[in-house]
């Protein structure tokens, strides 16, 4: 009797350990990169700013979605849409280009 309930002990256990063992792989893969999708409910519009340049867009995440798909890359997308910045263009380590999106930190 009391072997039966150890053994349904550990079982409960082991099950317990193995999801939180699998939790984190499944966490990493879906952090791998930001998508849109990862910002619906929580965003409605992204905004981008440079620190250095006079740059700053407004970008739906409905509109996003539909121009660059629900699960592009965002830093793929910043990196293209900042290309034209003149200190990437010039691509200087001392004065780099400071777009970033200001309401991500709030949001993840
Ligand atoms: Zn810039």
């Amino acid at each position: 009797m009391l072997v039966a309930s150890l053994a349904g002990v550990i079982e409960v256990v082991s099950k317990a350990a193995l999801a939180r063992l699998r939790l984190p792989h499944h966490h990493d893969r879906m952090a791998d990169f930001l998508t849109p999708t990862d910002l619906v409910g929580k965003l409605d519009v992204l905004r981008v700013a440079c620190t250095k340049c006079e740059r700053a867009g407004r970008y739906p995440i409905a509109r996003l979605i539909e121009t660059i798909g629900p699960n592009a890359n965002l830093a793929d997308w910043l990196s293209k849409i900042t290309a034209d910045c003149p200190r990437k263009i010039k691509n200087s380590y001392s004065d780099q280009c400071g777009a970033l999106c200001p309401d991500l930190p709030k949001v993840l």
